[in-house]
């Protein structure tokens, strides 16, 4: 079998037998794979760091016949994120987006915008952490932002510029976010339609995450609010589950990250 040879993050682990992972990484080239790491529990194992969570890694790796898992041959540091630890806000954010790439991201979407994406926000976090204490938030809101523009990228994000149903662009105070219609809609259409009401703070948090940078969460003068965080990320929960058929969003690692603040 070939050998396939990527840069990749690595976003789980899972234990496989007495001394092994079953390793999931985002490739730049090739997207989400699971792969079978040999030995790498063991003490001193050859892969080292380079599958310690959220790292940069250089893989070589290879498909077995008749299995799914692929096997890992090598892999090489490129960039440590071991920094993370210093922040358990960062770290258990930098988990939670970790969590939304494996599970938004369908097997065998490849995509370089998508690795890129990642690799910013492990990078905004590194160079932030520790945050000071009452900057905790930051690191709350920032998923939210990396959700939006991932949903972005799949073509899922929500219509945010004005309403989805009629085009309307003066949206007023009294918005709301139709998860069936995909977006904003005006009060009329509002009154037709009902959808989950979202105040006005809350429509400005997610406009200037969906077009501005992703490093802005961190330096806006202040944290978002914790009602602002709470409502976008119902919001963006709704949607999510009218695209996964009713099936509620159930994030393991939000939800370590939301026994912090919450
Ligand atoms: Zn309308």
């Amino acid at each position: 079998m070939a050998h396939v040879e990527s840069e990749a993050l690595v976003l789980r682990h899972v234990r496989q037998g007495d001394t092994s992972h079953v390793v999931t990484l985002f490739a730049r080239e090739g997207g989400k794979i699971a792969i079978l790491a040999k030995g790498n529990r063991k003490p001193g194992s050859r892969f080292g760091a380079g599958l310690d969570l959220f790292n940069l890694t250089h893989i070589r790796y290879r498909a077995r016949p008749n299995r799914d898992l692929m096997y890992l041959d090598t892999c090489e540091l490129r960039r440590s994120f071991g920094g993370l630890a210093v922040d358990v806000f960062g770290y258990a954010s930098a988990g939670a987006c970790a969590e939304l790439v494996d599970r938004l991201v369908p097997e065998g979407a490849a995509s370089e915008q998508i690795f890129d994406l990642f690799l910013e926000v492990l990078t905004i976090l590194l160079e932030t952490a520790p945050l000071a204490a009452g900057e905790e938030l930051r690191a709350v809101a920032l998923p939210i932002a990396f959700q939006l523009k991932l949903m972005d990228v799949l073509g899922v994000a929500p219509e945010l510029t004005g309403c989805v149903v009629c085009g309307d662009t003066e949206l007023g105070a009294a918005t709301s976010l139709s998860a069936h219609r995909g977006g904003l809609l005006c009060p009329r259409c509002r009154a037709a339609e009902g959808g989950r009401r979202l105040g006005a703070e809350t429509v400005a948090f997610l406009r200037a995450s969906h077009f501005g940078e992703l490093a802005q969460i961190m330096t806006v003068p202040y944290p978002p609010p914790r009602g602002l965080i709470v409502e976008a990320r119902a919001a963006l929960d709704a949607l999510l589950e009218f695209h996964h058929h009713g099936r509620p969003a159930a994030f393991r690692s939000r939800k370590f990250l939301d026994e912090l603040w919450k």
